[in-house]
């Protein structure tokens, strides 16, 4: 890089060099400048225009992933936007009409929770349709304050009209989207255990649920043999049960058996216990156990038929058979409640058991536990076990460890129990949904396998919610049957409805004035009926957005190009998407999907306040403004976790100063140069020059792959080294002596002009999509015919001249700069020892051998190029005293000694032949001849 004191020293020689002067300034000063750049880009309305300018174009559809509208965006929100408005910039530029649409959930418990926390509601005090409307309001409020956020990233979209899930029209089209899929027979009402906040009071998705460490007891049970069947005595033996949950003891039903596992008869005490074979001992010893005897192994099948009596209700229950029994831990016979697990509801059906699940919303025990009737569940467990010790049915009581679910919402452990609910049957159209997850592209590719594995291992989705804010679900009951009510006609009424007045019309109007005249019962011809009264799940809100945003929205169209979200959205968005767009038109509402991973701190750790290692995008913006932030962004390979610290943060600042500085470099050297005029065609350039262009022509092909191949981060190093490496310390640091020493309209100068020019018309333009404010500040300074559009952000793409492609220059060049390496090594050396000071203080002698040095003679500016003032070949000769030896080239050694003569003022190159003009005595030939040459401008002061 250019060095400031040299070239003002220069300057100030001679006033009639043009001095290299830019506005465009070495401080960035990014947190002060971006605010005003944003500031034109909305008076300008330049998005606006962009949408005008390639609204004929083709089409790329990336569909925004609607964040949920609940507190200020944080540093993982502020990454997906930059990587899709990076992506966005990146189409438009290439020349594809890609609009932005951002859009927002706004619907859901959350924002419930923060209604009646932030405005001091009493959900129960105020009507159903004022206490929504206090929900909209708290999310539209943050809907905004995100807005800003996100347009302060530097963010381009259409912010004035998002799509939002709480829009009429959009709740409109998510009714017409349901009721497609209930003709389609896809929508039941089903009794089921589910996932289920006691706290919350509602049931919860599998997107809603959290693992985390939770202390349970674990107690081994005996159910004591009602009828042995010959092999077991009743009223003495038992089977030994383990379980931790002792609260959905009331719920037991069945003890379950492998069915192809072989159980072990241990008597204990003279009475035997049933336990698996290949747990017992495990279970004895843990359980303190050591006097035993095993009396006999038997099938499983053996103990078919045999009953067992319930420890404290009045019920006897049979043993059955279930594949879900393993042989991990507890005792391999599983305590079966069909009210509260899945598997255990299952095996029942297979039984036809009974479900009972007796507990109230609010976790609180039904007269149908007996006598734990009104325990709230948690203090049920204690009590349980302790009765369970007093009837001497306990065989053991611990506690222990393990991963349980809980509230994503609460944090509080949840429970199963089984509910009335209504479902979609992912089970009716899983294998087409498996079909269109192969139909697309997934980035990176593990997401398939991990999409595919979640969908066929998935359960029905239950898709009711017993709250308020967000879509009802369209249904309705006879009044006097009972039977439901949803047809293509209530459907449409409703729907229409909804698309006038919103879905607060549902809570707002009665039963008759949402149903369309004429309606009927179709079981019993009744003509009166009562609404549902839940409201759906708010991943069916968001998962209709393909059909309520990219099918309505005149902008847009199905299916889209991209989603682009974090890695958890294969169990949320991207599935809930993708399964109501498959159940309603068979194909997925995606041709590619992109995930990132999630924001971490320097060592790897989650970000969290408790750690105090939060970096909060805003106070990044602050520091060191947003085009840090979003150099970071394509810095970082997101397919993984992403790592984020002050150090971090500090390094990629360190980055953009050195890419800050080139540009500021190519605008200086090209203030007095005018491609209408000054250009010098190919064939004239120097060597170097045409060498610079084949860099840039590789850079641009670099960067271009890495746009379009979604690898922001081979962006972030090929600009890093064509700045540092091929511009900085090569390039611009060689051609700097041209540049000021050489006539100012000098074909030498001009030649190197002219390819600083095209380099930066190059530069501005490939930075755009990821640093938008610096490139818009530069693009500023441009000359008007090289703009040609207002901003970059309207500007096309780059394309090379076919000349720039130099593959036997690149090869040769890189020849010599192996050469030029080792010199700059040695003269380093020189430089430490105090030997020179400035590399024009050298006279370099090279020995080489004689095909390297034929090939370093051909180089007629190997002076320039080795920035010294004295360049001489010798032949190669072994261990010549004053020589460095080079150790990666083979018979190459240099040597360097102090120039003798007297060094130019003007240029600084020491030389001989001083004084060859009487006017500038003191001037070497070269810049005498430049003097004498010039025209003498008046001085500016
Ligand atoms: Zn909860
Ligand atoms: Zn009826
Ligand atoms: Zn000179």
């Amino acid at each position: 890089m250019v060095n400031n004191a040299e070239v003002l020293n220069l300057m100030d020689y001679n006033k009639t060099v043009n001095l290299p002067k830019t506005k465009f300034d070495m401080r960035a000063n990014l947190p002060k400048k971006e605010p005003d750049i944003i500031k034109r880009w909305e008076e300008e309305n330049y998005y606006q225009q962009l949408r005008q300018t390639r609204k004929d174009a083709a089409t790329f559809i990336l569909h925004d992933g609607p964040p949920y509208a609940n507190g200020n965006i944080h540093l993982g929100t502020a990454l997906n936007k930059i990587l899709k408005d990076i992506i966005v910039r990146y189409n438009n530029m290439q020349g594809y009409n890609c609009p932005y649409i951002p859009g927002w959930d706004t619907h859901g418990l959350p924002i419930e929770q923060q209604a009646i926390k932030s405005l001091g509601l009493n959900r129960h005090d105020v009507s159903v349709t004022e206490f929504r409307d206090k929900c909209k309001e708290y999310a539209l409020k943050y809907m905004e304050i995100q807005r800003e956020e996100f347009k302060r990233l530097g963010v381009w979209g259409r912010w004035e009209d998002p799509y939002l899930t709480l829009k009429p029209e959009y709740e409109s089209a998510q009714i017409r989207l349901f009721g497609k899929m209930a003709e389609k027979g896809y929508i039941y009402k089903g009794l089921k255990p589910v996932y289920w906040c006691a706290d919350c009071e509602t049931a919860l998705a599998e997107a809603e649920v959290e693992y985390a460490d939770r202390k349970s007891h674990s107690i081994f049970v005996r159910f004591f043999i009602e009828d042995g069947k010959d092999l077991l005595q009743s009223g003495k033996d038992s089977v030994v049960i383990w379980t931790t949950t002792p609260w959905t003891l009331p719920a037991n039903m069945a003890v379950s058996l492998n069915p192809d596992e072989k159980y072990a008869l241990i008597r204990i005490d003279g009475k035997i216990h049933v336990l698996a074979e290949k747990l017992y001992a495990s279970v004895l010893a843990e359980v303190g156990i050591t006097d035993y005897q095993v009396e006999q192994i038997v099938a499983a099948q053996a103990l078919a038929g045999i009953t067992y009596r319930h420890p404290f209700l009045p019920r006897v229950a049979p043993i059955i058979f279930g594949e879900h029994v393993t042989m991990e831990q507890g005792s391999g016979c599983v305590h079966t409640a069909p009210g509260h697990g899945v598997e255990d509801f299952e095996v029942g059906k297979l039984y036809d058991l009974e479900v009972v699940s007796p507990i109230t919303d609010r976790g609180v025990l039904t007269e149908e536990a007996g006598p734990y009737s009104g325990q709230f569940y948690a203090k049920a467990n204690k009590l349980i076990v302790e009765g369970l010790a007093d009837s001497g049915h306990l065989l053991y009581t611990s506690e222990i460890e393990h991963s349980y679910p809980h509230c994503w919402r609460c944090k509080k452990p949840i429970l199963f129990r089984a509910t009335e609910q209504w479902f979609a049957s992912v089970e009716g159209f899983r294998q087409e949904a498996l079909k269109a997850i192969e139909s697309v592209r997934w980035i990176p590719g593990w997401g398939q396998e991990r999409i595919s594995n979640m969908v066929s291992g998935r359960n029905d989705w239950c898709i009711s919610r017993q709250r308020t804010w967000g879509v009802p679900i369209p249904i309705f009951y006879c009044e006097k049957c009972n039977e439901p009510l949803i047809t293509p006609a209530t459907i449409d009424y409703v729907a229409d409805i909804f698309h006038q007045e919103g879905s607060n019309a549902w809570f707002a109007k009665e039963a008759a004035e949402l149903l369309p005249s004429g309606a009927v019962c179709g079981k019993c011809s009744h003509t009166v009926f009562r609404k549902e009264t839940d409201i759906m799940d708010v991943w069916f809100d968001s998962g209709s957005s393909h059909a309520a945003v990219l099918e309505k929205d005149a902008e847009l169209s199905f299916p889209a190009d991209l989603y682009l979200e974090g890695s958890d959205q294969h169990r949320g968005w991207f599935q809930s998407s993708l399964l109501t767009s498959v159940a309603t038109k068979g194909v997925a509402p995606y041709k590619a999907v992109l995930t990132h991973g999630y924001v971490v701190d320097g060592d790897g750790r989650k970000m969290s306040k408790s750690l105090g290692n939060v970096i909060a995008p805003q106070e990044v913006i602050k520091d060191n403004g947003a085009d840090i932030l979003r150099l970071w962004v394509a810095a970082s390979d997101f397919k993984s976790d992403i790592r984020a610290s002050k150090a971090i943060l500090q390094q990629t600042a360190e980055v953009y100063r050195k890419i800050r500085n080139t540009m500021r470099f190519l605008m200086a050297n090209c203030a007095d140069f005018d491609p209408a005029v000054d250009r010098v065609s190919y064939e004239d350039m120097s060597e170097i020059d045409q060498w610079a262009l084949d860099c840039l022509d590789q850079f641009l092909n670099e960067v271009t792959k890495a746009y379009h191949d979604y690898e922001f981060h081979s962006f972030y190093q090929s600009i890093r080294k064509f700045c540092i490496v091929d511009m900085s310390s090569t390039y611009l640091d060689i051609i700097k002596e041209r540049l000021y020493v050489e006539a100012t309209a000098g074909k030498l100068r001009r030649s190197s002009q002219t390819v600083l020019h095209d380099i930066l018309n190059c530069l501005v333009r490939v930075i755009a999509p990821v640093l938008v404010f610096t490139a818009e500040e530069s693009w500023s300074y441009l000359a008007e015919t090289d703009r040609g559009e207002a901003s970059v952000h309207l500007a096309k793409w780059p394309e090379a001249t076919s000349d720039w492609s130099n593959p036997s220059l690149r090869e040769r060049w890189s020849k010599l700069l192996v050469c030029r390496d080792e010199v700059t090594k040695v003269m380093e050396h020189y430089r430490q020892e105090k030997i020179i000071g400035n590399s024009l203080e050298a006279n370099l002698t090279i020995m080489a051998d004689a095909v390297l040095g034929e090939f370093l003679r051909s180089f007629p500016d190997l002076r320039e190029l080795m920035i010294v003032s004295k360049v001489e070949i010798i032949p190669y000769a072994a261990a010549v005293a004053g020589f460095e030896y080079a150790e990666n080239l083979k018979e190459f050694a240099v040597k360097v000694d102090k120039m003798g003569g007297g060094k130019c003022p003007r240029c600084w190159v020491w030389s001989l032949e001083q004084g060859t003009h009487p006017e500038h005595p003191e001037l070497c030939p070269r810049c005498t001849e430049v003097v004498l040459a010039m025209p003498v401008i008046a001085d500016e002061a």
